[in-house]
């Protein structure tokens, strides 16, 4: 996207999430206006240092919803063939987390070309999810464009909230 394009969009955003906040307070739009603004904001740089923590002790969403049951694991398992590699670690009755098979003890993935989408769309989801960058990870948020001055209070303390969770600072 040519930059003065990417200003005028993220005028229009900002100016429509104003609207929304003054009258219907949507959640769904607001959410929808904050990744809108995410990927206007923000470029991700860096590279793969291979510390494999995108790949030990993970949460995993299925069909926009986290995995918590054995069962749901089981079911979507036995449909889609590429999530047997995730092993489950479960605690008072739910799954805590998951481990993979595929992580090679030097940290690089064994079934690369295979891997699924998720895995595939790290760390450009943290710009159209809830995902976050890992702990360690070579690769890092920065900032190319700021947010306007007349903004609503609330998409401000997102953006905020976002580049704290990411260690931006
Ligand atoms: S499939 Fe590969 S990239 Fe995905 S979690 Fe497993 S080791 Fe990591
Ligand atoms: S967390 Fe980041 S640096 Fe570590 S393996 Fe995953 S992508 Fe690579």
């Amino acid at each position: 996207m040519k930059i003065v394009v990417k200003y005028l969009w993220l005028y229009i955003v900002c100016i429509v999430d104003l609207c929304n906040s003054f009258t219907v307070s949507s959640s769904r739009f607001s959410q929808w206006i904050f990744r809108e603004v995410k990927w206007i904001l923000f470029v991700i740089d860096g590279a793969c240092k291979h510390s494999g923590n995108c790949c030990k002790s993970i949460q995993i969403s299925y069909d926009f919803f986290p995995i918590k049951t054995i069962n749901r694991f089981n079911a979507i398992c036995n449909h889609d063939s590429n999530m047997t590699r995730f092993i489950p670690n479960v605690k008072n009755d739910a799954i805590d987390f998951f481990d993979c098979r595929c992580l090679t003890s030097d940290n690089y993935c064994s079934s690369y070309q295979s891997r699924p989408k998720f895995c595939v769309q790290y760390p450009r989801n943290i710009l159209f999810s809830d995902a976050q960058l890992y702990e360690g990870c070579g690769y890092y948020l920065k900032q190319v464009i700021y947010l306007p001055f007349f903004s609503s209070s609330s998409l401000k303390r997102k953006i905020m909230c976002f580049k704290f969770n990411n260690h931006l600072s």
